[in-house]
């Protein structure tokens, strides 16, 4: 490649131009031009910068670009919300663009770097540059424009070529005149063509002025808005430059009339309306107006689409979306039902609550399809500011509405299913306004009137249906649990998950990929394959994922090695993936002192959670290492306490806690977890070490224990369950008083896990250890 040539990411910009040497700051929103300040960044911060020929184009081809432009360097980047950035570049030199690519992710460029040709007559430059100063002083004057800034970098000018373009970045021009004098490289041109601009600002400016003086005294002031903008509509049509700004404002006007907006809303669209009027075309002031009047036409202030509450409907597309989810899908179906026959009724706002990659955000997905509603979503992972949900002030620069007005602009009606997912993931620092934006958001009494702060106007959204999704509810505030109606969507069985796998998730990727099932054969033992050896997790996204990855792979193989039809089966899956990764006998396979198995429960779903002791001789130390959180030190030192206390009834040597030290470890695992229900499985591994009987390593246990050994119940029970099927698990002791809770675990879990519910620590040793144990009593 030439030397002089880059290949650089491409961005068009909209009604500006940025000149070498200057600084400026604008929002990309357009997915293409996202990406392409993503692409720089993650090389040399470089970018194409180019004006568009006509602003209104979305995604404008070669030929709707103007060929020069300037290489920025990207100084610094923000991300605002709505995957919008705000990006600050600062110009570096021309550039030709000698061809336009337009790729699928972003705009690219082959770019030829433009130097000045500079002037061979010097004294006729100096000349123009003499014109220039004082045409420019007489601008300056005449506009009442301060020139401090500019003034300080004229002083440090190093040659009239930068000369010219930085008091061309000052003035006040159109695109396309600012255009033509970054397309001149040669100095004298750029120089000749930059005193004419000028004197035609002056000219202007002194025929509004001399209008100005005129009228002042004899008309009021309305009148006086409008004759100068009568007078400056004449003149730019002299100039030949009116027409593109006159039709907008007659779009805007038509626009605001046509369309039916609420009467306060139309009032005020029209006050900004008349203020756009008299700011002067291309102005900062006009574009932050024109961006408020855009927002406003294109909320759905009245737009409704209308609900279909046949319930039969419902259920057959809630069956065919997703499998298994009963619970789920009869909740849903009894609240449509309440909707049906009182259409005013407020019912509560659902939330549903699961681990990750269990169906959560899809299911909702079809609770609108059923209604027939739009879907829209929004994550509140980590949002920390109101602002987010609120929106900035308009007085703020570069302000925007926030996320829940930007949602209702997606949605296009003023009725979509809006779902808000993560709510227990808001910022680490909820601070309380947040959540009252929050609540104010949710509650039906008070959200007909949400006030966004950009938009300053009350909109409605008591028509919307909002569900919300959590993984966990710790962390959610009371307040906002209290309007909510919980539902449970817990994690899938190994079979439940294969099922998902034939029957919904390969359909849907086949029709992703755009495959048909004629040439293509996924069979049963692939999907097996895929579901047991390398995904062990209570929803199915990695499976998805997994399943994704082998059918990229197999479409390679076919056009790769031209081949008709292709099947895969197990080993098929294993070539492509690489070793598989779990297999049903990861656990100890011999009975061990001092290792027991317990069950844990997070966010994440149900995890097995193994427990080590060693004892060793020493003086009574007790040593904890490994992934314990607080509550785990306290119920280990509790259970601790309990075995010196007992200590004979279990053959133990009493003075144990004099001669030996007591190592417990609980090796990490992915996911923290912290709780009280790993007592049990602490002390049966104190008692199997300091005892040196074994634990059966097809026992795995839960419970959080007293002082005195009694056993107390805990949380989580199902998806403990699933995850001790997962491991392949025959037996599992849970306290007496979670029996009842045994009525949630799926009978599959059941026909194949032995429970045994303890009432105190006795219950669990007789069914952990392995031989007797020694009974004090
Ligand atoms: P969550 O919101 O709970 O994290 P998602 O809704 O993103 O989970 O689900 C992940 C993927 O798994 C989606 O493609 C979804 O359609 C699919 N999925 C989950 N559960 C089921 C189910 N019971 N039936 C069919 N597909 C399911």
């Amino acid at each position: 490649m030439d030397n002089n040539l880059l290949k650089l990411p491409v961005i068009p910009l909209r009604g500006v131009n940025i000149f070498p040497h200057m600084v400026l700051h604008f929002d990309v929103g357009r997915e293409k031009s996202v990406a392409a300040v993503e692409e720089a960044m993650s090389k040399d911060q470089k970018i194409f910068l180019v004006a568009q020929k006509d602003a209104k184009i979305e995604e404008p081809s070669a030929e709707e670009i103007y060929n020069i432009g300037t290489i920025c360097y990207i100084k610094q980047f923000v991300k605002l919300p709505g995957d919008q950035l705000r990006v600050l570049v600062e110009g570096e030199q021309r550039g030709k663009l000698n061809e336009f690519i337009e790729g699928e992710a972003m705009f690219y460029g082959e770019i030829k770097v433009l130097e000045d040709i500079p002037c061979e007559d010097e004294n006729v430059c100096e000349a123009y540059k003499k014109s220039i100063d004082k045409a420019f002083d007489e601008y300056l004057e005449l506009s009442g424009e301060s020139l401090n800034e500019i003034f300080t970098e004229l002083e440090e000018e190093d040659g009239l070529g930068r000369y010219c373009d930085i008091i061309g970045a000052f003035l006040m021009l159109k695109t396309d005149t600012k255009q033509e004098l970054i397309e001149i490289v040669d100095v004298k041109e750029r120089l000749e063509k930059l005193l004419v601009i000028i004197k035609n600002e002056i000219e202007v400016l002194k025929i509004e002025k001399s209008i100005g003086t005129k009228i002042k005294s004899k008309i009021s002031r309305v009148q006086k808005e409008f004759y100068l903008r009568e007078q400056l509509r004449v003149i730019q049509e002299e100039l030949g430059d009116d027409d593109e700004e006159n039709n907008e404002m007659k779009q805007y006007e038509e626009k605001i009339h046509k369309s039916k907006l609420p009467k306060d809303v139309k009032e005020k669209a029209l006050y900004e309306f008349n203020r756009l009027k008299s700011t002067g075309p291309g102005s900062q002031e006009s574009a932050v107006i024109k961006t408020y009047l855009d927002w406003i036409l294109d909320l759905p202030w009245n737009k409704l689409t209308k609900d279909n509450l046949d319930l039969k409907n419902a259920r057959t597309i809630l069956d065919k979306e997703h499998y298994g989810l009963e619970d789920v899908k009869e909740r849903i179906i009894e609240y449509l039902a309440v909707r049906k026959i009182s259409k005013t009724l407020k019912g509560p706002i659902l939330c549903l609550v699961g681990p990750p990659g269990v169906g959560k955000t899809s299911i909702a997905k079809s609770v609108a399809n059923c209604l027939g509603r739009k879907f829209v979503r929004m994550s509140l992972g980590g949002v920390k500011d109101e602002a987010e949900i609120r929106g900035h002030r308009k007085t703020y620069v570069g302000a925007i509405p926030g996320r829940i007005i930007y949602g209702m602009k997606q949605a296009g009606y003023k009725n979509p299913l809006f779902l808000l997912d993560e709510i227990d993931k808001m910022g680490a620092d909820f601070k309380g306004s947040l959540a009252d934006s929050l609540l104010e958001v949710l509650d039906s009494e008070q959200n007909s009137t949400f006030r966004d702060h950009y938009l300053e106007l009350d909109f409605d959204l008591s028509k919307v249906m909002f569900i919300t999704t959590a993984n966990s509810l710790e962390g959610v505030s009371r307040p906002l649990l209290d309007r909510m109606e919980i539902i449970e969507v817990s994690g899938y069985t190994t079979e439940e998950k294969f099922h998902i796998a034939k029957e919904h998730l390969l359909p849907k990727l086949l029709k992703e990929h755009n495959i048909t099932a004629d040439k293509f054969i996924f069979q049963d033992n692939a999907i097996s394959t895929l579901v047991e050896n390398y995904t062990r997790e209570t929803g199915v996204r990695t499976l998805e994922r997994k399943m994704a990855s082998v059918i990229r792979k197999a479409i390679t193989d076919l056009v790769e090695n031209e081949k008709e039809l292709i099947t895969i089966n197990g080993n098929t899956v294993k070539k492509y993936l690489g070793p598989i990764i779990y297999t049903y006998d990861d656990l100890d396979k011999e009975d061990k002192v001092g290792v027991v198995t317990g069950l844990a429960w997070t966010g994440y779903g149900g995890d097995t959670l193994p427990v080590e002791v060693t004892v060793m001789d020493g003086d009574g130390k007790l040593q904890l290492t490994g992934q314990l959180g607080d509550v785990m030190k306290e119920s280990a030192k509790a259970g601790y306490s309990y075995v010196r206390a007992n200590a004979e009834k279990y053959g133990i040597n009493k003075d144990f806690h004099k001669k030996k030290d007591i190592h417990i470890h609980i090796p990490e695992g992915a996911i923290p977890k912290d709780g009280p229900s790993a007592g049990v499985t602490m002390i049966t591994a104190m008692i199997s070490a300091l005892s040196g009987k074994k634990v059966n390593h097809k026992v795995a246990m839960t419970g959080e224990i007293t002082l005195t050994g009694r056993v107390l119940p805990i949380g989580g029970l199902k998806e403990k369950s699933l995850a001790a099927y997962r491991m392949g698990i025959k037996t599992v002791i849970i306290p007496k008083d979670n029996k009842k809770d045994l009525e949630k675990v799926p009978k599959l879990v059941k026909s194949k896990i032995k429970f045994i519910v303890a009432d105190k620590v006795e219950d669990v040793l007789q069914n952990a250890l392995i031989g007797e144990i020694e009974d004090g009593n």
